[in-house]
């Protein structure tokens, strides 16, 4: 096998993949990432519309918190970031409540969670072992499923403490989004490969990695149909875990049964997520009853309703816009996804949160903005959750083969920052630095 002349591939050039070959490049190594989609960020996908006055994320839209790897690369970059406005509202029965009641209920269960620890088991097992009330138990079910993109019976409670330890270090309560669009950072990365010397192919998907220690080839089909074969004597693979899964998505030659039972143990989860334009920010003039009198609804940034198929909302505050996005993750995606169209869906979920007639929705409705993660060939889910067992599954992910082959991307963290754009930076940089370890071995 010949190993040719370059000295690392990277398969994928999502927010993994750019940040393992940045560092590479900027160790002196001529690494060459061979990407599938014709366009870098992976799941960070930020559209550019005309008549939008902001950016519509398909993808990544949140910085949770403050983590060094997206900070580091926001300041380098001079990109103007805002911190999210706190008024946040949960609505149920009719009535809009601040989402202090809510969010001390789920503080509550995770306190809990915290004291009696235990053993690894499903977090619905887990909620249904104290007499919690109802209410509790739904709040805390909204907030996993919602933010883990997680099924509650499926979501281990180890690897749901690490990550609520985890955000708790990068005060992941606080949220931010980059005024230019995510795809501002990811594009930061692309330039900083670049300007290193390295070398990014897009529209090049690999079918096939063949391997022994100290070479890999890979063989790739172009955009236009066309097959090529690329060699190394290491790769970073960085591909999502819904491929990982699949012996027929990429075939490894020899195979990696390890890895495959690694990436086995580990839940691919779902999300959608659907953006709604109108011709005006209607919903400011509306006002809702609450449990401390009238409150009207112009300075709404998250809205929570586990009444309505849609179940979580927000606005583009502090920027003032006339977009809305609609979130459900876990058990609520799947509802979805089966039934009525999204957007259907959606406008009727919205209608029902702002307790007006769903008529008076559709008529301000312009356009709806979504992109479908679960059948996309090169995502194939939205991100990963540890099920039981799963933070070990995790471990054996992200280990190095033979120092030939390496590990990255979102579902290799081991940190408790799965499932995030920070997590899966973190993941390439390490990958960077098991491949330039190797060397001096
Ligand atoms: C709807 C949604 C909302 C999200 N919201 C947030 C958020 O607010 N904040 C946050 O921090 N995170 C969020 N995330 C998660 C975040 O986007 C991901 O964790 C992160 O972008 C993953 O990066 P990655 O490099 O691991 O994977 P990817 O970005 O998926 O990169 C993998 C790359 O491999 C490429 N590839 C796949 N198959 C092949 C092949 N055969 N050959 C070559 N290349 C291939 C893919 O095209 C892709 O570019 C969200 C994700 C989704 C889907």
């Amino acid at each position: 096998m010949e190993t040719g002349d370059t000295d690392v591939l990277v398969i994928g050039a999502g927010a993994s993949g750019l940040a393992a070959a940045g560092d590479l490049a900027a160790a002196g190594l001529r690494v060459r990432v061979v990407e599938a989609r014709g366009r870098v960020g992976g799941r960070v996908h930020t559209l550019y519309e005309s008549s939008s006055p902001v950016p519509v994320e398909l993808g990544a839209e949140f910085i949770h918190g403050e983590p060094r790897e997206t900070w580091e690369l926001v300041e380098r970059a001079n990109l103007l970031v805002c911190e999210l406005p706190g008024r946040r509202w949960q609505k149920r029965g009719g009535r809009l409540t601040t989402t202090d009641e809510f969010w001390s209920k789920i503080e509550k269960v995770f306190e809990r969670l915290k004291r009696e620890g235990g053993r690894d088991r499903a977090f619905e097992e887990f909620l249904s072992e104290r007499r919690e009330d109802a209410e509790t138990r739904e709040a805390a079910r909204l907030y996993v499923e919602g933010f883990h993109a997680a099924h509650s019976e499926r979501i281990g409670t180890r690897g749901l403490l690490k990550a609520e330890e985890a955000s708790e270090r990068t005060n992941g309560d606080k949220l931010f989004r980059v005024l230019s669009g995510y795809r501002s950072v990811v594009e930061h990365l692309r330039e900083e490969v670049l300007r290193r010397g390295g070398e990014i192919m897009l529209g090049t998907a690999v079918e096939e990695l063949r391997w022994r220690p100290g070479g890999v080839e890979l063989t790739a089909r172009g955009a236009g149909g066309e097959a090529g074969t690329h060699a190394a004597p290491r790769v970073v693979v960085t591909l999502p875990l819904g491929l990982l899964k699949d012996e027929k998505a990429v075939r490894f030659v020899p195979e990696l049964p390890d890895k495959r039972a690694a990436a086995a143990g580990i839940e691919v989860g779902h999300v959608e997520r659907v953006t709604l334009r109108f011709r005006e920010r209607f919903w400011e003039k509306l006002e809702l009853p609450g449990d401390e009198g009238v409150r009207s609804l112009a300075e709404m940034s998250f809205l929570f309703s586990p009444e309505v198929a849609v179940p979580t909302w927000w606005t583009a505050l502090p920027v003032r816009a006339p977009l809305v996005v609609g979130w459900a993750g876990g058990t609520a995606a799947d509802r979805l996804s089966g039934g009525d169209s999204l957007v259907e869906s959606a406008l009727q979920s919205f209608a029902e949160v702002l307790g007006v007639a769903r008529g008076e929705v559709a008529s301000q409705f312009v356009e709806a903005y979504t992109h479908d993660w679960r059948s996309d060939p090169f995502a194939r889910g939205a991100y990963s959750y540890p099920p039981v067992g799963g933070v070990e599954a995790q471990e054996a992910l992200a280990r190095p083969v033979e120092g030939t082959l390496f590990f990255a991307g979102e579902a290799t963290n081991t940190d408790g920052h799965n499932g995030t754009v920070h997590g899966a930076i973190a993941t390439g940089r390490r990958a960077a630095r098991e491949v330039l370890e190797s060397l001096r071995a």
